[in-house]
C-alpha cells in the first residue's frame, strides 16, 4: 500500500498506493490551506485549483469516451449471445439480484442504526422515501440533495447539522458504490473463470471502499471505479463492458443505497449533536 516510489506507483497503475499517497498529500494540503502564512496559504490554494481543474478535464475527456459506450457494449453484448447463447445473461440477472439483495440488507442495517439512535425507523423512512426514489431514477446523490435536504427538514434535524453532513455523504458516503464494485469484480473473475484468494479479495473490498470515496455522485460514476479495482485485482477489462451493459439498472440501486446513508449518517450526527447540548445544559444547571 505504501510506494517506494509515487511515479512508479503511477506507471504501472498502482490503484492502492496512489490512493494512498493521494489521501495523505490531500490531507497536507488542506492543513495548508489553513494556515496563518499567507504565501504557503496562496500556494496550496493554487495547487488545490490545478488539482480541481485536472480533475474537470479528467471528467470531461471521460465523459466524451462514454458518450461512445453504447456502441462499444452493444457490440460486446451482441458478441457474447452469439458466441454462448442467451445463457450469457444470465450471470448478469445473477449480478443483479446480488447488488440488489445487498441493497434490502443494507436499508435493514440503516434501520437498526437509526433505532441505535433512539428514533423510529418507520419516521425515518417515511421521510427517506422521496430522496430514495429521486435517487433510484436520477441516478445521482448530488441531484437528490435538494430533495434530500427536505427530508432532513421533516425529520427536524436542524438546517446547521444537514447543510454539512449531506454534501459531505453525497461527496465522499459512497456505500452502495462500495457494494458494486466488490461485486462486480467478482463477476468479473467467475466471467473469466479465475477465482480470487483471499489476499485478493481483500485489496477489492480497500480499493472499493476508497475509490468509492473518492467516486462523484453522478450517474455512472460508479464503472470508472470498478474499472480502477478490475485492474487491481489483475483480471481483464472484457467483462467490465458486459457490466456497462446494465450499469444504469444497477446504478439505479447504488445510488438509492448511496442516498439513504447520507441520511441515516445526518440523523446519526444530529443525535450526537442534540446529546452533547443535553450534556451541556445538564452541567450548566448543576453549575
Ligand atoms: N451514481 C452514484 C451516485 O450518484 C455514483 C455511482 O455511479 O456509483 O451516488
Amino acid at each position: 500500500m505504501f510506494p517506494e516510489n509515487i511515479f512508479q506507483a503511477l506507471a504501472e497503475g498502482d490503484i492502492l498506493a496512489i490512493m494512498f499517497v493521494v489521501l495523505i498529500v490531500g490531507f497536507a494540503l488542506a492543513y495548508l490551506i489553513d494556515s496563518h502564512n499567507e504565501s504557503i496559504r496562496d500556494g496550496a490554494l493554487t495547487i488545490r485549483k490545478i488539482c480541481v481543474t485536472g480533475q474537470e478535464i479528467l471528467f470531461l475527456i471521460i465523459r466524451g469516451v462514454l458518450e461512445y459506450s453504447p456502441i462499444g457494449v452493444f457490440a460486446l453484448i451482441a458478441v457474447a449471445i452469439g458466441d454462448i447463447g442467451v445463457s450469457a445473461l444470465v450471470p448478469l440477472g445473477q449480478l443483479i439480484l446480488v447488488i440488489y439483495g445487498a441493497v434490502v440488507v443494507m436499508l435493514v442495517v440503516y434501520a437498526v442504526f437509526i433505532l441505535a439512535m433512539r428514533r423510529s425507523p418507520l419516521e425515518f423512512f417515511k421521510a427517506a422515501k422521496e430522496p430514495m426514489l429521486t435517487g433510484f431514477v436520477t441516478r445521482s446523490s448530488s441531484g437528490t440533495l435538494p430533495v434530500s435536504s427536505r427530508a432532513a427538514e421533516k425529520l427536524g434535524i436542524p438546517q446547521s447539522t444537514y447543510s454539512l453532513t449531506l454534501p459531505l455523504g453525497a461527496t465522499i458516503n459512497m456505500d452502495g458504490t462500495a457494494i458494486y464494485v466488490g461485486a462486480s469484480v467478482v463477476f468479473v473473475a467467475d466471467a473469466m473463470g479465475t477465482t480470487l484468494s483471499v489476499a485478493e479479495i481483500i485489496s477489492v473490498i480497500l480499493v472499493g471502499v476508497l475509490a468509492s470515496i473518492g467516486t462523484a455522485g453522478v450517474p455512472g460514476a460508479g464503472i470508472i471505479m470498478l474499472t480502477m479495482a478490475v485492474n487491481t485485482a489483475g483480471l481483464s477489462m472484457a467483462p467490465v463492458a458486459l457490466v456497462a451493459g446494465i450499469d444504469a439498472i444497477l446504478d439505479m440501486a447504488r445510488t438509492m443505497n448511496n442516498i439513504t446513508g447520507d441520511l441515516a449518517g445526518t440523523v446519526g450526527v444530529d443525535a450526537s449533536e442534540k446529546r452533547r447540548e443535553r450534556k451541556k445544559a445538564r452541567a450548566r444547571q448543576e453549575a
